[in-house]
């Protein structure tokens, strides 16, 4: 089951690397000529086709399309199909390092940040002349450069949603271990008191209470060595068995267990 949910997270972290990686080849492109990044959906740099829904699928697109454009059939630079596989693994292993944490998200977004920045810078001086003179003229009317495109929306949302969720299963995987821990801790401490109270005065049965640290956590764990009933006490044999009870609060409610039949050797 962990092995199941550690390979969707994987994949999910891929698609949105890839998601991350079309948006970044396109704000690459569009920066530099200062072009909006809003509003203008994505087109084939060639035809100026826009861009139908099945065609911005990250990764799968160019290799179902065979690297070329669906509209003119001119071939569609590697460029976009290496961006999006590469960024599919940077936040693959973003995920590896960081784990499902606030850190992840926030490397992500300063990783993005600096990705377009950078991309931007390198993309602007592969420009023809002509273009650069375009953006000359143009650069006093066009100058909004605003986040929200597709992919990026697409892939925020995941992004979020993925932390979020991984913030609560892992909130819950450390409930049930912190838990686990306690059982058992309260358990031994149980065994210890039955020993003792079993080794000195049958009737003389305890009741203590002692902290147990975890994880920087206080807990109190009250041990009630109960004689709930008795039963196959005898001498003979030299072994009492009774039963016996053990609570401790976690989040603010009282866990308790009853514990039947625990055995004791009468020294
Ligand atoms: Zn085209």
């Amino acid at each position: 089951m962990i092995i199941f949910l550690n390979c969707f997270v994987i994949l999910c972290m891929f698609i949105i690397g890839s998601l991350f990686g079309s948006f970044f080849s396109l704000a690459t492109y569009r920066l530099p000529r200062h072009q909006d990044i809003v509003a203008t959906r994505s087109y084939c740099p060639k035809c100026k086709h826009r861009l139908e829904f099945l065609d911005l699928i990250p990764v799968l697109s160019y290799i179902i399309r065979g690297g070329k454009c669906k509209y003119c059939g001119d071939k569609i630079s590697l460029r976009y199909f290496l961006l999006e596989t590469i960024n599919g693994f940077v936040f693959v292993g973003f995920y590896l390092i960081f784990g499902y944490t606030i850190k992840c998200l926030i490397v992500a977004l300063i990783y993005a940040v600096i990705f377009v920045i950078i991309g931007s810078i390198i993309m602007s001086k592969n420009m023809t002349e002509e273009e650069k003179q375009e953006v000359k003229n143009e650069s006093k009317l066009n100058k909004k450069a605003g986040v929200f495109v597709s992919e990026l929306i697409v892939a925020m949302i995941m992004f979020t949603i993925l932390i979020v969720s991984s913030i609560v299963i892992n909130r819950n995987y450390n409930n049930t271990s912190v838990k686990n821990m306690l059982d058992a801790h309260a358990y031994s401490l149980l065994v210890k008191n039955v020993e003792v109270c079993l080794a000195t005065n049958y009737d003389d049965l305890s009741s203590y209470t002692l902290q147990d640290t975890i994880d920087g956590n206080t807990y109190t764990i009250t041990v009630n060595v109960t004689k709930l009933s008795d039963q196959d006490f005898s001498k003979e044999d030299l072994v009492k068995t009774i039963d016996a009870k053990v609570s401790y609060m976690y989040e603010g409610n009282i866990i308790e267990k009853n514990i039947k039949t625990l055995k004791g050797k009468v020294l």
